[in-house]
Parts: C-alpha cells; sequence; structure tokens
C-alpha cells in the first residue's frame, strides 16, 4: 500500500463534516480516528492521493485545502 492510500483513508469528504480526522481524547482507544467534532465554517479543495476532491473543513483544519470559500450556518 503506498502512503496516498493511508492518507486519503484519514480524509473525511462528506458534506458538513470536517475533512479531518482527529485522535480521540485520552480514555479511549488513541488508535483509531474519529470524525472532527468542530463545527463546519469553510469548503474548499485538497489533493487526496491522485485526485482533487472538494472537502468540507472547521475554522481549524483549513492548512492544506485551496479555494476556500466561507459555509454559510444557520
Ligand atoms: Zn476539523
Amino acid at each position: 500500500m503506498e502512503p496516498s492510500d493511508h492518507y486519503a483513508n484519514a480524509v473525511r469528504a462528506e458534506p458538513g463534516i470536517c475533512w479531518r480526522m482527529v485522535s480521540r481524547v485520552p480514555g479511549y482507544r488513541v488508535d483509531t480516528p474519529t470524525d472532527c467534532p468542530e463545527p463546519v465554517q469553510w469548503t474548499g479543495r485538497a489533493m487526496v492521493g491522485r485526485r482533487r476532491i472538494r472537502l468540507w473543513s472547521c475554522g481549524r483544519h483549513v492548512e492544506g485545502l485551496e479555494d476556500l470559500r466561507p459555509v454559510l450556518t444557520r
């Protein structure tokens, strides 16, 4: 398996869900990533493996995304 495959497995590409997986807080199994719990504020695009895909991000995880646009939340 290539490193890019592993990376792709750690990225979420669902509307309204932050693209970054985060480690659970201490007390849980630390080797099991979970969805970022932060509210989504941005949408953008990033290269994942060999594909450029559309992703959503919270305010803390915009690094690495291009063509950022604010997401209107209510
Ligand atoms: Zn996030």
